[in-house]
């Protein structure tokens, strides 16, 4: 991975006229196509040349100060397709949304951008998010950056791919139940998914509301801190979004991070059956080389666990039902000819529906079944209230370790193919990430090792609600000084 293309790195090669914005940004073009991976699913090259230009005037005039004003100043990055952005083609991945420019841009998008960033296009992703691969993409899969036989996983698969390819510096990704830190892992890159409503998510196409987090997928662990901090706080255009202060997450990472009485949680569940040999011995050589270093590893029990995947796919699937009922080619949606000319209204939404992917027909289907009357209560009410059982677990874990640590997927990036045919396996990806979901809490995928085919294996880190910045501090530390140590 060209880590010369960080951040920090990037900032400094812009203040000595090394390279600018606008070469940099041309260069990315370039790659971007030329590159097989599919990442990309459109380009805003007059937008980001605008940017470019500007952020170059800007370093000429002002030189290092420009950085404290705009701290992305320059900075070429790619955004999900899930993103809306003013006058760009968003299509989330999904044939319905095909030729849909929206009027707007989220306003995780609009403080990147306000913060100097060059928004190079729009990345391949699972149609509407749903998936583990990127296989349910309705413009064809993402290759992994180094596998070509392997998927870079999902949802956000050509966020992941676009940044272990270098073909940006960072992207955004949207994580409802593993999708930043499941491909992060699998592409060996930084995934953070922070707290639920730490980031605004106007702007965002909803899957699942109550899940949905926008975050940073990143080269390393400074970079997620600085696109992070630009992005957080309240916006009076979502209403879920925290007013909760934000911390300083760049700046604590400048802070001596010390692991001497770290209390790291493991708990006892998270090393499932079915796991790759290779995943569990890299992770359990990481949490003793922290522990060498005077962390504490404290054997916890999330009890609840077993109950996460079938309590998410009750709960994201009812919401997603009811979210993607605007997609009726009346309000939102594609209106085909074939649909235009239908001879009553059944056949005209039949004909419009016609154009989501099998796995988000699957996923309404068993959303509409579980919000049906007579079934409301014993399926989606039920899944939400064993969701609030599984966050006591973690509130109860959170009083005695400081950390909970574990694998972010039981395996490392599969071959094409391999979880297409059977919708159930695809699912258990998600274990290891699903229970921070339903509890809404911060979580991060650090590169850990590699297996027998050098494959990357991650190490996932969850922390207290709001607690972005001890997640970091361990991440950073994690990543500068342990795992390069291992
Ligand atoms: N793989 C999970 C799913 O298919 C998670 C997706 C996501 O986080 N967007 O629902």
């Amino acid at each position: 991975m060209n880590q010369n293309h960080s951040i920090a790195k990037l900032q400094k090669d812009f203040i000595a006229k090394k390279l600018s914005s606008t070469e940099l940004t041309k260069d990315y073009f370039k790659k971007i196509k030329a590159s097989k991976t599919n990442a990309y699913l459109a380009l805003c090259e007059e937008r980001a040349l605008k940017q470019a230009k500007t952020a170059d005037e800007i370093i000429a005039r002002d030189g290092e100060r420009s950085f404290e004003k705009q701290p992305l100043l320059g900075i070429p990055l790619g955004i999900k397709d899930v993103l809306t952005m003013d006058g760009v083609v968003t299509t989330c991945g999904s044939k319905m949304l095909e030729n849909y420019v929206p009027p707007f841009t989220a306003t995780a998008v609009i403080r990147l951008e306000n913060a100097g960033a060059v928004s190079l296009g729009k990345l391949n992703m699972d149609e509407f998010a749903m998936g583990s691969s990127n296989e349910n993409s309705a413009f064809g899969p993402v290759i992994h950056p180094t596998h070509p036989d392997r998927v870079p996983g999902g949802s956000s698969g050509g966020s992941a791919t676009s940044v272990g390819a270098d073909l940006c510096v960072a992207s955004l990704g949207t994580d409802t139940g593993g999708s930043i830190r499941l491909p992060a892992s699998f592409t060996g890159i930084v995934g953070l998914k922070p707290t639920y409503g730490r980031i605004s998510r106007y702007g965002l196409i909803a899957f699942a509301s109550s899940l949905d987090q926008i975050g940073p997928m990143t080269k390393n662990v400074d970079d997620a801190a600085r696109l992070l901090q630009v992005m957080s706080g309240a916006d009076e255009m979502d209403a879920t979004c925290a007013p909760n202060s934000v911390g300083n997450y760049l700046g604590k990472l400048k802070d001596k991070w010390s692991w001497s009485g770290v209390r790291i949680g493991i708990p006892k569940e998270y090393f499932v059956d079915g796991m790759q040999m290779e995943v569990e011995a890299s992770v359990r050589e990481s949490l003793k080389k922290l522990e060498s270093l005077g962390a504490k590893l404290v054997d916890i029990s999330l009890p609840h666990s077993k109950y996460a995947v079938a309590t998410y796919y009750l709960v994201s699937a009812s919401e997603a039902s009811s979210n993607l009922a605007r997609f009726d080619g009346v309000r939102y949606g594609v209106r085909p000819q074939s649909a235009v000319e239908a001879p009553d209204p059944m056949s005209f939404y039949k004909r419009v529906r016609a154009n989501f992917g099998p796995e988000v027909k699957r996923r309404i289907l068993l959303g509409t079944f579980a919000l049906a009357s007579g079934y409301y209560d014993a399926y989606y009410k039920r899944a939400c209230q064993v969701r609030r059982l599984m966050k006591n677990d973690f509130d109860e874990a959170f009083k005695s370790v400081d950390l909970i640590a574990s694998a972010v997927g039981p395996t490392t990036a599969f071959k094409f193919g391999e979880k297409s045919s059977n919708p159930l396996q695809a699912y258990l990806m998600d274990i290891l990430t699903i229970p921070a979901s339903l509890a809404g809490l911060p979580g991060i995928s650090v590169p850990c090792g590699v297996d027998a085919e050098k494959l990357p294996i991650g190490i996932q880190f969850l922390a207290p609600h709001f607690e972005e910045e001890r997640l970091l501090q361990a991440a950073h530390s994690f990543e500068t000084e342990v795992y390069h140590a291992i």
